[in-house]
């Protein structure tokens, strides 16, 4: 995965120091998730670019070396790039499962953090003593990612946060009669760490923000989850569909079938008509992704594949060459010789 120039993404000069570079990632990471922007890919693959830059520029040994060679290092995103033909692709059916999303996190979520929340928050309240309110931003922004699981279906996420707040000794000025407040060593405010849960809507996709009220740098100020949902390893989503692959048997193809299907909800009996081909795709309506924010709720694709019996006999061969006979034409007389 080829990296653009970090100092390019975040739009700073070579000579940027570290204020103007942390300045510049706060200001871009928050613009690239605007409040309504679901599955808007776009914004999410700038923010990840964004964030990829930041993680060079803001560490020095990383900084350095791209300074001097233009080595980016390993890339930071997580996911792995789903395969062509998505993850039932190559192999026996069943040979590459893996756990269901969510089942192996921890318990109460399983989500995880893409960044360093305490790092973020020290980020954001570094520069010797920058009070509450005499900051240039009251809002403050992180990034998550959370299981496909939750995605779909709702549920929450638990996390420690450092949240700097207002002096109560001082009441945020810093001075307690003319002398320096020995609460807060004269800066007006005191980092506390709190326990934060916060509700994750169902239907919710990668780009996604969730507003934390009141979590901000400042009372006033917010705290802005940036979402990033895991993929699933069977599940493709697209929008709030999902799309899917079905193996079926040869006599399945052939002579049509009612099989199960799995959905996000749970699995449906589902037909497949006679005569159908590998690679067919059939809808089933609202069976998709219910979406609260829009309202509505996606649909199901299932894409048949054929799969043909690896067991090799006697009797097969039988069986499959009086099959080939069934063929009304020649398949690939119509293809052509070349270009
Ligand atoms: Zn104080």
């Amino acid at each position: 995965m080829a990296m653009k120039d970090p100092y390019e993404v975040l739009g700073v000069s070579r000579t940027a120091g570290d204020a103007e570079i942390k300045k510049a990632y706060r200001r871009l990471a928050r613009k690239s998730h605007p409040d309504v922007n679901l599955g808007d890919t776009g914004a999410h693959k700038r923010f990840q670019e964004i964030a990829a830059a930041y993680e060079i520029l803001k560490d020095p040994r990383k900084k350095e070396r791209f300074d001097r060679f233009g080595d980016t290092g390993e890339a930071p995103e997580p996911s792995a790039a789903p395969q062509p033909g998505g993850p039932w692709g190559q192999g026996p059916f069943g040979r590459q499962r893996q756990p269901p999303s969510g089942g192996g996190g921890p318990a109460g979520g399983g989500f995880r953090w893409s960044g360093d929340v305490s790092d973020l928050f020290s980020d954001l309240f570094s520069g010797g003593g920058a009070g509450i309110g005499l900051g240039e931003d009251e809002d403050a922004a992180a990034a998550i990612t959370i299981p496909f699981r939750d995605a779909v279906l709702g549920g929450t996420i638990s996390f420690s946060a450092r949240i700097p707040r207002r002096c109560t000794r001082c009441r945020g000025t810093g001075h307690v009669a003319k002398a320096a407040c020995p609460a807060c060593h004269g800066s007006g405010s005191l980092v506390e760490t709190e326990s934060l849960t916060v509700r994750i809507p169902a239907g919710v996709d990668t780009g996604a923000r969730i507003r934390v009220p009141g979590k901000g740098r400042t009372e006033n100020g917010d705290l802005y989850l940036a979402i990033t949902v895991e993929k699933h390893p069977y599940f493709n989503r697209e929008g709030d569909d999902i799309v899917a692959e079905v193996p079926v048997t040869v006599p399945e193809a052939y002579l049509g079938a009612e099989i199960e299907v799995p959905t996000v909800k749970g699995p449906v009996r589902a037909r497949i008509p006679a005569g159908t081909a590998s690679g067919q795709r059939f809808r089933l309506k609202g069976r998709g992704i219910e979406n609260l924010r829009t309202g509505t709720t996606g649909d199901h694709y299932y894409r048949v594949r054929v799969l043909v019996p690896t067991v090799q006999s006697e009797e097969g061969r039988h069986l499959v060459e009086a099959l080939g006979k069934l063929y009304a034409r020649d398949l690939r007389g119509d293809l052509p010789r070349g270009v």
